[in-house]
């Protein structure tokens, strides 16, 4: 199958997404945002600096400006490659010049900032110190939700990195896991889920036996043995937007307990899927899948949130979690990931990328959420 890339987003495109961040930080009273390299800056201008160093690269938004990007003189050309580079006035600093004497003459002295939440310390510090009257918050805190709601080519390219990902996964099982360590397997999946587009792999955890049971596991040297059940879990970016899928699967026949923990497992999945809706506020999902958990009896083992948002990151707001009342809305798309962890024992966890439509959700991970036996 011949896979095409999407066409691009335009000038107008990036116009509109900062154009709509600058206002948006104002409606909250901020002066404006400061945007650093990461997925808030390529977002907002398609921008993706050749390496993130201690040299400062800093988009400049405020509603009664246009917006500026600052780059090291250096990376000028890089910069004005960005598809973005049309919709910003590039400002280069030169090598040897304070690059935060520089950022100063593009802000106010009393400014109020909301600052990316990947700002590193050493720039945040040096902004503050030449504009000691100014103030910051983090682009999270103060607009959560900025990125939170997809455009129709946002969902494009967002169906698309799931179904790549689906498609590794089902690679993945003709693969033998009895015999060989984690980390062999984490190998093949990455390779897989390049083989299928992806440009960035940014996971891939492969939890066997008990180490299943710690959901941060990544893959280790863990020799993989019949019998027992394997957390799956591997995302990265395809067309700079993001996946993120769990299956768990067993070597051999599994055990009717380990059957059960599963089938609570998906139930409490199809559960919290059901339950999306617009203006559903997002701990009802939390709630949803926790109630099916707690029925079961093994409320204490499901030991964190449900899910989280995506998009050209894997991992960004909104968090489904108890507190967290934001409504949800058309075009939102986030994980549903509940789990049960046997500490000692095994995991099982089972993830979908949903978006949030009209009448409810939409799957963006169609493969089987049925235990599948592996060899
Ligand atoms: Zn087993
Ligand atoms: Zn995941
Ligand atoms: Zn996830």
């Amino acid at each position: 199958m011949t896979d095409t890339s999407p066409a691009p987003f335009t000038e107008q495109d990036y116009a509109a997404r900062m154009y709509r961040a600058a206002r948006e930080a104002a409606l909250v009273g901020l002066s404006g945002l400061l945007v650093t390299p990461g997925p808030d800056l390529v977002w907002m201008c398609g921008y993706r600096p050749p390496a993130v160093t201690e040299h400062l690269t800093l988009l400049v938004l405020a509603a009664d400006s246009e917006p500026y990007l600052l780059v090291p003189a250096l990376e000028r050309g890089d910069a004005q490659a960005a598809p973005g580079a049309g919709a910003v006035r590039i400002t280069a600093w030169q090598d040897g010049q304070d690059a935060y004497a520089a950022a100063a003459g593009l802000l106010r002295a009393h400014g109020r900032y909301g600052v990316s939440d990947g700002t590193w310390a050493v720039h945040l510090l040096g902004l503050q110190a030449a504009l000691p009257l100014s103030s910051y918050r983090p682009l999270s805190t103060a607009l959560p939700l900025l990125r939170a709601v997809k455009d129709e080519r946002e969902l494009a390219r967002l169906t698309a990195a799931g179904a790549a990902a689906d498609a590794a996964y089902a690679d993945l099982l003709g693969v033998r896991f009895a015999g060989r360590r984690e980390r062999e397997v984490a190998d093949v999946l990455a390779r897989l889920l390049r083989d299928h587009g992806h440009e960035r792999v940014e996971f891939t955890v492969v939890g066997s036996g008990p180490n299943g049971a710690d959901p941060h596991h990544m893959a280790g040297d863990r020799r993989i043995e019949d019998g027992d059940m394997v957390v799956l879990d591997f995302g990265g970016l395809k067309d700079g937007y993001g996946s993120d899928t769990t299956r768990t699967v067993h070597v051999g026949e599994p055990t009717v307990e380990e059957r059960a923990v599963h089938e609570v497992v998906r139930a409490a999945q199809q559960a919290a899927f059901e339950a999306v809706k617009p203006g559903v506020p997002c701990q009802e999902i939390d709630r949803a899948a926790r109630a099916v958990i707690t029925d079961a009896g093994y409320g204490a083992y499901f030991t964190h949130r449900t899910g989280h948002g995506i998009g050209v990151s894997t991992h960004e707001p909104p968090y489904l979690v108890e507190g967290e009342h934001s409504p949800l809305a058309p075009g939102m798309c986030f994980s549903i990931e509940p789990g049960v962890y046997l500490p000692g024992r095994f995991g099982v966890r089972v993830e979908d990328i949903v978006s949030c439509g009209q009448d409810g959700g939409r799957r963006l991970n169609t493969t089987s959420r049925e235990l599948a036996v592996v060899g």
